[in-house]
Parts: structure tokens; sequence; C-alpha cells
């Protein structure tokens, strides 16, 4: 029988964002799981809930472990006995006392808010970057229309259907991602534009997270019912909703109606960098910049659940040298986390821009015109960070890049 538990090797240390700043052993993969074979099931001080929330789900010590333990999975399911401890959730109420002891936050987060009032309220009720962003549910939450978002180009023509999950962000806040996408799509040899089924809803990452495990069920039967019409392929644009959606299985594994579901629904994804770069020639549809502009130093920052697969941390990288005008510079450290992690950079403001800092600093030594990823969260978490610095950098979407739709 396989020996799942922890050789005490170390090899997670290498790779722990939260280690990495803190030198904390306690926080390490190995550090948690070890407290987690001593203590008792009912005896979670202070000490163990702060311990427990410090983690960024990552997978990066997952990824590198010998004995392949999913922290990740444990450090969610220690989670989910936080309400029951405090009544209401020490997850989220070290994410309202992160906030409330860190007055530029909440100033950042009151004006952003009130500029964005009209669009955010189109967030849906149940949008994990409604939780986020620390909104009240939405009273109204009216959908973006698509079709006047995204004109149903039929006439294109094409015999490859597909539909689109575009995530939280794409769909409600930047819909220019997912028109990008859409033009992208609609280029490709025989593809017809993908349909953007209604129903969809969050992924669920967010809720998953912060240990709402039924939560997270319901929004991933919402979204396996909504697909449910066609057996198309599933093209995801957000990294991280990619990652979460992949996980579906898991989280269904206890529901015999679902599970199957579940599994039929994951085959079905792909993750929409990887579909665009196994065309040939690779796809680029220049929208609103005719002229190339002249070369620019391009970063491209890999979500995390995405940089420990191989295929996934290429395709990102092989589009964007396809664009003649990109000067592709990688990091001097290589990938890291910017910190984000789901509700962790609200949690844990100090440590979140901690770890931010070690990435923001390596992008600014390579000083770039461009700093691209395909992560909601990241790309939130990058503009905020490298905004606050000074730095005249851009932070974009991949398929807006590759369109030239954004300035
Ligand atoms: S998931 Fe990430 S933050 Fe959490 S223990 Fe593993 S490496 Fe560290
Ligand atoms: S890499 Fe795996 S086996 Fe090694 S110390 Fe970390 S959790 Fe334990």
């Amino acid at each position: 029988m396989a020996d799942n538990s922890c050789a005490k090797c170390g090899a997670c240390t290498s790779v722990c964002p939260v280690y990495q700043v803190t030198g904390q052993e306690s926080l390490t993969a190995r550090g948690r799981l070890h407290l987690l074979e001593k203590i008792a099931d009912d005896n979670h001080s202070q000490a163990y809930l702060d311990i427990f929330s410090k983690c960024l789900l990552c997978d990066a010590c997952h990824q590198v472990c010998p004995r392949a333990i999913n922290l990740p999975t444990k450090v969610v399911e220690s989670r989910l006995n936080f309400p029951k401890l405090t009544g209401h959730g020490s997850f989220a109420q070290s994410l309202v006392k992160g906030c409330l002891s860190h007055q530029g936050i909440l100033a950042g987060i009151g004006k952003f808010l009130k500029i964005s009032e009209p669009l955010l309220d189109k967030l849906p009720a149940k949008s994990g970057l409604r939780l986020k962003l620390g909104m009240p549910p939405s009273k109204h939450a009216p959908r973006i229309q698509q079709e006047k978002i995204i004109p149903k180009q039929s006439s294109l023509g094409g015999s490859t259907e597909s539909v689109m999950f575009p995530g939280c962000l794409a769909r409600h806040l930047n819909p220019n991602i997912t028109f990008a996408a859409t033009a992208l799509i609609s280029s490709l040899k025989d593809h017809s534009p993908p349909d953007i089924p209604p129903g969809q809803a969050c992924c669920g990452l967010a809720f998953y997270s912060s240990g709402n495990l039924e939560e997270a069920r319901q929004l991933a039967r919402l979204n396996i019912t909504a697909f449910a019409y066609t057996d198309a392929e599933i093209i995801v644009l957000c990294g991280s909703c990619y990652s979460h959606l992949a996980s579906y299985p898991d989280l269904l594994a206890d529901d015999s109606n679902w599970y199957p579901r579940a599994i039929a629904f994951v085959e079905r994804l792909q993750e929409s960098s990887s579909l665009l770069a196994d065309q040939s020639p690779l796809p680029t549809v220049p929208i609103c910049a005719p002229d190339r502009p002249a070369k620019k130093r391009v970063v491209y920052h890999d979500p995390c659940h995405l940089r420990y697969k191989p295929g996934l941390k290429k395709a990102p990288r092989q589009l964007l040298n396809s664009l003649p005008w990109v000067e592709l510079v990688e990091l001097p450290n290589g990938p890291q986390c910017c910190g984000s992690g789901g509700l962790f950079n609200l949690a844990h403001p100090d440590l979140a821009k901690q770890i931010s800092g070690k990435l923001i600093t390596d992008i600014l030594a390579v000083d770039p015109d461009l700093v691209v990823t395909t992560c909601s969260g990241c790309l939130i978490q990058l503009h905020q960070q490298l905004t606050a610095t000074g730095s005249q950098a851009k932070v974009r979407h991949l398929n807006e890049v590759l369109t030239d739709s954004a300035d």
C-alpha cells in the first residue's frame, strides 16, 4: 500500500510562498500536516485557526511532494470547522478584521465600489468576485445582455461548436476579454462563435477557499446544468476558474447523482490559451490597433494552478512569442505567486503584500511595458500592486493582447 504520510523531506518548503516570506515552519505543508497529526479534532486554538487560514491553496506543495500529499484539500477541510468554532466563520472573521484594521484597503475598496457601482451591480449575487470585494449580495444583479456585447457572428459559420465559460471578471466587469476571445475563436478554421449559456454561475473557487463547501457544490451543480444542453467543448478564459471547474468531480465525489455528470463536464473543458496554441498558424485578430506597436517588453504571469502543468505554461508563451511586437522576458527568479489566492489578500493583507512584493520586485527589475496573465484574481492583484509602485506597466488578459483590443 502506498505510504502517504509526510516523509519530512522538506521539498514543500522550497516552493511555499507563505514560508518564503515568513520563515515559519508551521506554515509549510510539513508543519501543517504535523499539527493535524498532533491535535485532537475539537482542540482548535486561535493559533490553529491562524495557521490554517494562512494558506493560499496555491497547490505548489502538492505538485512537488514526492508522496503527492494534497495539503490544500486538508486545509479546506480544516476550514470547514471554522464556523463551528466561532459561530460565524473565523476565515470570514479574519477577512473582515483584516479589512477593518487596514484603512487603506477599506478606502481603496470603497473608492473602487463607488466609481464602479453601476457596473459592479451587474455581478450576480453568488459571484466569487462579489465575495472577494466584500460586497453585499445584490438585490438586482441584472445580467449583461451578451448579445449586445458579443454580436452573434453566425454568418461567419463553422462546423466546430463550442461554448464559453468567461468567469465573473470577463463576463461582468471586463467583457472586452470575452469579446476578444470570441473574435479569436471565431477566426479559427471551421469554428463557430462560441455560445455563452446564460445560466452559468461563478465557478465557486472563492467559496471553496473559505471552506463553504455547500455553496461551492451548489455552484458546481448550477454550472453543470447550464452547459448540459450541448456536448460541445467548454472554453474557459480564466486559469483559476479552469482549475477549479476541473475539480468538480472531487467536490461532488459523495453525490452519486452528480458525480458522473461532473466527470462528463470536466472531460469537455478546454483552457483557452491551449486551444489557441494548438492551431496552425497561430491566431491573431487585431481588433483596435491596425498598426502594430513598436516592440514591447512583455512578462507573462503564470496563475499558480497552471504553473505546474507544462502544456498550460507553454501555450501562453507560444502565443505571445508569435506576436512580432512582443519581446517576452522571463523573471529572474521564475514564476511566483501574486498573493491573491481566493480571499487570502483580504484576510491577510500584510502577508499577501509581502508575497506579492517579491513578485513585483522581480517584475520591476525587468522593466516591462506589459504584464499579461489569464486569471481574474491575478489581474486585479497585479494591477493594484503595480499601480501602487507608480509603475507605468499595463496589466492585461492574454486574449486582449492577442487581439490588440486594449490600450
Ligand atoms: S498550498 Fe501553497 S501556501 Fe498552502 S502550504 Fe502549500 S505551498 Fe504553502
Ligand atoms: S514535500 Fe510532502 S513528504 Fe516532503 S515534507 Fe512536504 S508534505 Fe512532507
